[in-house]
């Protein structure tokens, strides 16, 4: 049986459009102001932990107790971020072929995870591994060996690793043994070891799987 494993962030899910959102509810509902607001749309805008509402209570002399904020930022992201629904038919029909589906992510356990059921990519996905479950991110081939792991499976230089970043998801792919499928986004930048198919949209990543598991 063969494994696939897809980035989460920008590959299975638009975080970017979600995050804007997300930001602009809760500066909202506790009355934060655009300097706040800024600050949170800036240094939140690669990744998000708990530590980071720590920060910003420390930054803006707030009340709030940061558990609080981080628990409200998790609800109002996995609120806000969807799956467009062709990339979960598309996940679907793999999944019908026989296909593992896994999701290595470089993220907190907790938002990473309610995203995935908050989208409908838990019905569809075998297992995720992400980074702030073992503290090991990706290019660690750690974390996609962890996430083959949760799929019941062991990586095999047959699986195929899919994502946007070329740094994490491509190199890091390569490093764990995997095929690599990159989900175009940016120029790719020089001097890393380039991936095995590109493509512009993870439908297309997956229809890709499919005809070669024809194969
Ligand atoms: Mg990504």
């Amino acid at each position: 049986m063969r494994l696939a494993l897809f980035d989460l962030d920008g590959t299975l899910v638009d975080r970017t459009a979600a995050f804007a959102d997300a930001i602009a509810v809760l500066s909202h509902d506790h009355g934060y102001g655009p300097e706040i607001e800024q600050w949170l749309l800036s240094e939140l805008a690669d990744r998000a932990e708990r530590h980071d509402f720590v920060r910003l209570r420390k930054a803006f002399n707030l009340d709030e107790d940061p558990d609080h904020l981080w628990r409200v930022y998790i609800d109002r992201m996995a609120s806000a971020v969807t799956c467009r629904p062709a990339v979960l038919e598309a996940l679907s029909r793999l999944k019908e072929t026989g296909w593992r589906i896994g999701v290595a992510t470089n993220g907190a356990s907790d938002i990473q995870r309610a995203k995935v059921r908050a989208t409908g990519l838990a019905d569809l996905i075998d297992g995720i591994a992400a980074s702030g479950d073992i503290d090991v991110r990706k290019p660690d081939p750690r974390l996609f060996e962890l996430a083959a792991a949760r799929c019941g499976t062991q990586l095999t230089p047959s699986d195929w690793m899919c994502g946007d970043n070329p740094e994490t998801d491509v190199v890091g792919g390569h490093k764990a043994g995997l095929r690599v499928i990159w989900v175009r986004d940016r120029p790719w930048p020089d001097g890393l070891t380039t991936p095995h198919h590109t493509v512009d949209d993870v439908t297309q990543a997956v229809e890709y799987l499919l005809t070669h598991s024809a194969e």
